[in-house]
């Protein structure tokens, strides 16, 4: 993978001196936004700019851990600094998506803001919204393009042993710990690299993935007993919950991560989906094995996008209507390219 040349030239140039930097995630970041996002942190302080890490809402507290989290503002919790930061911002970094809809409360300030913006994403189809972008679907993570970035940038030196976990924290989540778009020599080179460095992948995926509340693993366990349909004829399998169920739970952010993943794990199925209930919508997340395109799915019927095989987007009617008219869509939506 070649990034733009004269976008890293560009970048280069605005970097070369101390700057007012903002960088933000889309609404409900996960391991590779927090991961992508915080690595890129890493290196700018490194150089004197002032840097602001801003996330919609909160992150889930398995990514607590993570060096310099504490340091990211959350918009739903901090608007009027935020707002600030955002006004007197010099350059803003989007990382890890590429819809202005996903920065959720942020996008009227991001709008407004005369600084010059830059996307950094691997989704399909990205929307027009920064003067600059760097974005390629070929690459495990954001948090690889931003490897890719610091590399053009000639400031690989800077990449210390904080920044490599946050990067692999990026590559282990968005490739579900080395199991889709990972067939990539080059990102198990690069994780050499971080090895080298001295990080402790053992370690950090127990973190990451061994730090479940009892309610999260019960709230799984529900989800696979009681809220799994499985369409067979269709090769799909979902589960829903409403916030009923979640309260059951006392279900925090992050405690629904990796759920959708499971109706894939069925033989015969090759698409998987997770509804859930939201304040006035329904969130939907999708994944799919092989040729059957999420993507499509997503933006066609539900106002969202994302990957090939894993991608999300909303209904507005409830619940029950929702997955009535999802039952109805299966025999159509339900196509091997
Ligand atoms: P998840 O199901 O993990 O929330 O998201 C799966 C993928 O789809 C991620 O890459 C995410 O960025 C993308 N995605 C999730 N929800 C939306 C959405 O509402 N709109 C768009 N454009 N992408 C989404
Ligand atoms: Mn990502």
């Amino acid at each position: 993978m070649i990034l733009d040349a004269k976008v890293i030239n560009i970048i280069k140039e605005l970097i070369e001196n101390p700057k007012r930097i903002v960088i933000i995630t889309h609404a409900n970041p996960d391991g590779d936004a927090i991961g992508s996002s915080l690595a890129l942190y890493s290196i700018l302080i490194q150089e004197k700019h002032h840097v602001s890490v801003i996330t919609p809402n909160e992150f889930p507290s398995f990514l607590a851990w993570m060096p310099y989290s504490s340091n990211i503002m959350v918009n739903k919790h901090n608007k009027k600094k935020v707002s600030e930061e955002i006004k007197n911002a010099d350059i803003i970094f989007c990382l890890d998506f590429n819809d202005v809809r996903r920065m959720e409360g942020i996008e009227e300030d991001y709008l407004k803001s005369g600084a010059v913006k830059i996307m950094i994403d691997h989704h399909i189809l990205p929307a027009v919204y920064t003067d600059y972008a760097i974005t390629n679907t070929g690459t495990s993570s954001t948090s690889e393009l931003i490897y890719d970035l610091i590399t053009g940038l000639n400031k690989k030196h800077l990449i210390n042993k904080a920044a490599a976990e946050c990067l692999y924290v990026g590559i282990v989540t968005d490739t579900g710990s080395f199991s889709y778009s990972c067939n990539y020599e080059k990102t198990y080179l690069i994780i050499a690299e971080f090895f080298k460095m001295g990080i402790d992948g053992e370690y950090i995926h127990r973190l990451v993935y061994d730090t479940y509340s009892e309610d999260r693993m019960r709230l799984l366990g529900y989800c696979l007993s009681e809220k799994l349909k499985v369409f067979y004829k269709y090769h799909t399998a979902y589960i829903s919950l409403t916030k009923e169920d979640m309260a059951k739970f006392n279900y925090k952010i992050g405690d629904t991560e990796g759920v959708v993943n499971y109706g894939l794990s069925i033989e015969g199925i090759d698409m998987a989906a997770l509804f859930m209930e939201r304040d006035g919508y329904i969130k939907i997340s999708f994944r799919s094995k092989g040729s059957v395109s999420v993507n499509d799915i997503a933006m066609k019927y539900y106002s969202g996008g994302g990957h090939h095989n894993a991608a999300g987007g909303n209904s507005y009617l409830n619940m029950k209507e929702t997955l009535a008219e999802f039952e109805e869509l299966l025999p159509k939506i339900i196509t091997y390219k």
